[in-house]
């Protein structure tokens, strides 16, 4: 379960790109340039404004400051030709230290460590996650993570259990993030998935493969109509948002595994969490196997800009 963090994220100061071109006076002499980040004109450092105010896909209500992740992005704005509604393009360029050696998997454990999260993520603390009959929805999730690791691992993949607190520009093959809903009164039932706006070209492909596999293997039912705008704005996700996210390059989905609230479902993830796990390992399999790592960092990614607000709306009487 999880609820949208409200508000404007806070933005880091703004850092300017100083050239410094100290021009000899004498004719011939030596020119030196001394550029301290890309030169890239439309180069926004990590952590620095994106010059625009967005509007998330995900949660229309929810205007926020968008800001360069870690290892910065390349704004691109229409050119005079461009037509009235273009709105340019983010460019991400390839992460410098694209990982090397096993295929490398991260399970983020919904709700696990919250009271750790750092202060742009401060309003985490209080979401400490869904609670069924004395069943913490966190206890579930770290379970079930643990059981995913083992059999990744056994298949020789290399796998980081994630707490709340993501290392900022998170690299892997593919992330996971698990967690179980209530619905507060018990009548619903079924499993969950969604990814974020704005990212890279594998997240369809991952999301439908765990879908196949969990929905085959569990025999829940998937729930595509209570798809939140929480599940799709997820923080772990929205590289525009939080330094504390995942690489853009990264893909990633969340999954609800089952209402808590729900006795079959509670009763399935607890009793037979071995064929939960395993549901979820096979669905992340299948997509390592379909998707070579040399793809998925292959090219910079190049995604929509953001739409430039209009003016904000008067009051009329
Ligand atoms: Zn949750």
């Amino acid at each position: 379960m999880i609820r949208l963090l409200g508000g404007v994220a806070a933005l880091a100061a703004v850092v300017v790109a100083v050239v410094l071109v100290a021009n000899a006076a004498v004719s011939g002499a030596v020119v030196t340039r001394a550029v301290t980040a890309a030169v890239d004109p439309g180069f926004v450092p990590a952590g620095a404004p994106l010059g625009q105010i967005g509007t998330d896909p995900g949660d229309p209500d929810d205007p926020w400051s968008a800001a360069a992740p870690p290892g910065g992005v390349i704004l691109q704005t229409p050119g005079p030709s461009a037509s009235p509604g273009a709105i340019g393009t983010l460019r991400v360029p390839l992460p410098k230290n694209i990982p090397i050696g096993p295929r490398r998997v991260g399970i983020q454990v919904g709700h696990w460590k919250t009271d750790e999260a750092p202060p742009e993520l401060t309003k985490l603390v209080v979401q400490t996650g869904a609670s069924w009959e004395g069943v913490n929805e966190v206890d579930l999730n770290l379970d079930i993570a643990q059981r995913v690791a083992v059999l990744l691992n056994s298949s020789g993949i290399a796998v980081d259990i994630l707490p709340t607190t993501i290392p900022p520009g998170y690299l892997a093959d593919a992330v996971v993030a698990l967690h179980a809903d209530s619905d507060g009164v018990g009548e619903l039932s079924g499993f969950k998935m969604a990814h974020s706006a704005r990212r890279g070209p594998y997240e369809d492909a991952l999301l439908n493969d765990v879908k196949t596999a969990y929905a085959k293997a569990t025999g829940l039912d998937y729930d595509g109509t209570h798809i939140s705008n929480a599940m799709r704005g997820y923080y772990v996700f929205s590289w525009t948002r939080f330094q504390h996210a995942v690489s853009p390059f990264t893909p990633g989905v969340i999954l609800e595994m089952g209402y808590l609230s729900n006795d079959d479902d509670r009763a399935l993830m607890i009793d037979k969490a071995d064929v939960v796990a395993a549901a979820i390992s096979a669905g992340i399999m299948r997509f390592l196997s379909d998707t070579p790592r040399a793809k998925i960092f292959e090219k910079e990614l190049v995604v929509p800009a953001f739409p430039s607000r209009g003016p904000l709306p008067t009051s009329t009487p």
